[in-house]
């Protein structure tokens, strides 16, 4: 899961159950290279998005001012995005709305 700092991840991961929070790199599906240049190294994820889709929690939708999911699509260049199926779900980790949604349209999308 991708995103900005303190934008919910860690409290969608709690809000969902999926066990231990794991601050480890998660290696399915991903190749994870560590390349140093000068003197810092670079952890270099190359998650092979050649067939993935795309889920964009829109979180923290219970904030006043909170761009909407159609606002954050745009941002994200989302609707120029062609070739891959994309998604993007309106959220509040805090109570939880919006996330089994997502997650609905996920698994339906991977089984066709
Ligand atoms: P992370 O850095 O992406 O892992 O973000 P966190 O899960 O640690 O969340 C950062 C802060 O945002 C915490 O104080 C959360 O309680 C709060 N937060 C997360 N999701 C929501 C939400 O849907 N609505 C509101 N109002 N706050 C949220
Ligand atoms: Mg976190």
């Amino acid at each position: 899961m991708l995103g900005l700092d303190a934008a919910g991840k860690t409290t969608i991961l709690y809000k969902l159950h999926i066990g231990e929070v794991l601050s480890t790199v998660p290696t399915i599906g991903f190749n994870v290279e560590k390349v140093q240049y000068k003197n810092v190294v670079f952890t270099v994820w190359d998650p092979f998005m050649l067939n993935s889709v795309i889920l964009v929690f829109a979180n923290k939708q219970d904030m006043k001012g909170a761009m909407t999911p159609a606002e954050v699509g745009q941002g994200l260049g989302l609707f120029e995005l062609k070739n891959r199926k994309w998604h993007i779900q309106g959220t509040c980790a805090l109570k939880g709305d919006g996330l089994y949604e997502g997650l609905d349209w996920l698994s339906s999308t991977l089984k066709r």
